[in-house]
C-alpha cells in the first residue's frame, strides 16, 4: 500500500532527500484561539489563484500546529514506559530514571534520543542541536476572516450577577475573538528522511492531536483530517497555494458562500481531486506515490497502531529504536568530552 522502500532504513547524518508529506484538511471543531498578543493571527493574501481579490485569513502558526502534537507524542512515550515521567534534576545530573528510561524534559533538558527529540528537533544552549525532520508552515484559512472569526464578550461579573456595584461598572470586561467552529486550514506537514517507524510516530501524533490554540481545557478542538500521503523526491506545494487552488475550485462550484462555513465534505473531496493537478503542475519534485481516497482509508484502517494498543506500543518501541541508533550514531559522542 504505502511504499516504505521509499524510506530509509536509518536516519541518515546528512539531508538524502526521502520526503514524505501528509496532506491534511484542519478543522476547528470548537471555538479556537490562535493568536499572538491577544489577537488572532491574520494576513492580508490573494483570495485564489485565480480570484485576484485580496482578502484577510486566519493564520495558524508553526508552532500553534507543531507543539500541541509534539505533547501528544510525548504523553504517549511516557504512557508506554519508552520515556522517564520524571522532570530533570538540575541539581543530580541524572539522565535516566532508575528503569533506564531517559528523562526527557521537554525545553528543560531535552534527552537528544526519544522520537520526539530526533524528529521534530531540539536546542540546548551550546551543547548542542538537532533539526526538526519535520516541516509544516503557517495554514491559512480557506474562508475570509470576516466570516471565519466571532468576537466574545468575557464578563466577570459581581456575585449579584450585575456589572455594577454602588454605582460603578467593573472594568472587568474583555472582548475576545475566536476562530468559529468548522473554520478549515488546508496544511501540508513534510518529514524528510524520518525511517517508516519514526514517520508513522509523526502520523500517529497528527491524527490524534484535538487540542490546539491557546491553552484551555474547554476550546481549541480540532480534527485533522487527512487528505494524501505522498512520497516525492523533494518538497510539493505550500499551504497558501493548496489553499487558494482549493478556494478557487469551491468557488467555482458556488460552495464558497459569504457568512455560511464551507462544508467540510465537499471542502475534502475537492482537495482530494485537484491535489493530483497541483502535483502535475509543478517545476518541482518526482512523485514516488500518490496515496488517497479508499487506497489510503483501507491503508488507515489496517495499520497496526490503530487496531490495538500492541500495535501502538509495538511502533513506539521501533520508533524509539531508530532515534536511539540515530543517537549513537551522530549524537552521542559530541556530548562526551
Ligand atoms: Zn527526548
Amino acid at each position: 500500500m504505502l511504499k516504505l522502500q521509499h524510506f530509509p532504513s536509518a536516519i541518515p547524518q546528512r539531508p538524502m532527500g526521502h520526503y514524505a508529506h501528509i496532506v491534511l484538511l484542519r478543522e476547528t471543531d470548537s471555538y479556537a484561539l490562535f493568536q499572538t498578543d491577544g489577537e488572532l493571527n491574520t494576513a492580508r493574501v490573494r483570495a485564489g489563484q485565480q480570484e485576484q481579490e485580496l482578502i484577510t485569513r486566519l493564520t495558524m502558526f508553526k508552532r500553534k500546529q507543531t507543539t500541541p502534537e509534539r505533547l501528544v507524542g510525548r504523553e504517549l512515550l511516557r504512557h508506554y514506559g519508552l520515556i522517564s515521567p520524571d522532570a530533570y534534576d538540575d541539581k543530580a545530573k541524572v539522565t535516566a530514571d532508575k528503569a533506564g528510561r531517559p528523562i526527557c524534559d521537554y525545553n528543560v533538558r531535552f534527552c537528544m534520543q526519544c522520537p520526539d527529540c530526533i524528529t521534530y528537533g531540539f536546542a540546548i544552549g551550546d551543547s548542542g542541536a538537532e533539526k526538526s525532520k519535520v516541516f509544516s508552515d503557517t495554514a491559512y484559512s480557506l474562508t475570509a476572516y470576516e466570516q471565519s472569526h466571532e468576537a466574545f464578550t468575557l464578563n466577570a461579573p459581581y456575585e449579584s450577577g450585575s456589572m455594577s456595584r454602588a454605582g460603578v461598572v467593573t472594568s472587568r470586561i474583555n472582548e475576545q475573538d475566536h476562530v468559529r467552529p468548522q473554520t478549515l486550514f488546508p496544511a501540508i506537514v513534510t518529514i524528510r528522511d524520518a525511517t517508516s517507524a519514526l514517520f508513522f510516530y509523526v502520523l500517529n501524533n497528527l491524527l490524534r492531536t484535538r487540542r490546539y490554540g491557546a491553552q484551555t481545557t474547554r476550546t481549541g478542538t480540532m480534527s485533522n483530517h487527512l487528505v494524501a500521503i505522498v512520497l516525492a523526491d523533494g518538497e510539493i506545494s505550500s499551504n497558501l497555494r493548496i489553499t487558494q487552488a482549493l478556494f478557487d475550485a469551491l468557488k467555482r462550484q458556488d460552495a464558497i458562500a459569504p457568512a455560511q462555513p464551507v462544508d467540510p465534505q465537499a471542502a475534502l473531496s475537492e482537495l482530494g481531486t485537484l491535489l493530483p493537478n497541483l502535483l502535475a503542475e509543478q517545476n518541482g519534485p518526482v512523485v514516488e506515490q500518490l496515496l488517497q481516497g479508499a487506497e489510503l482509508s483501507t491503508f488507515l484502517a489496517q495499520l497496526p497502531l490503530n487496531k490495538s494498543d500492541e500495535g501502538l506500543r509495538e511502533l513506539l518501541a521501533s520508533a524509539m529504536r531508530d532515534s536511539k541508533a540515530y543517537y549513537s550514531a551522530y549524537l552521542e559522542k559530541k556530548g562526551k568530552k
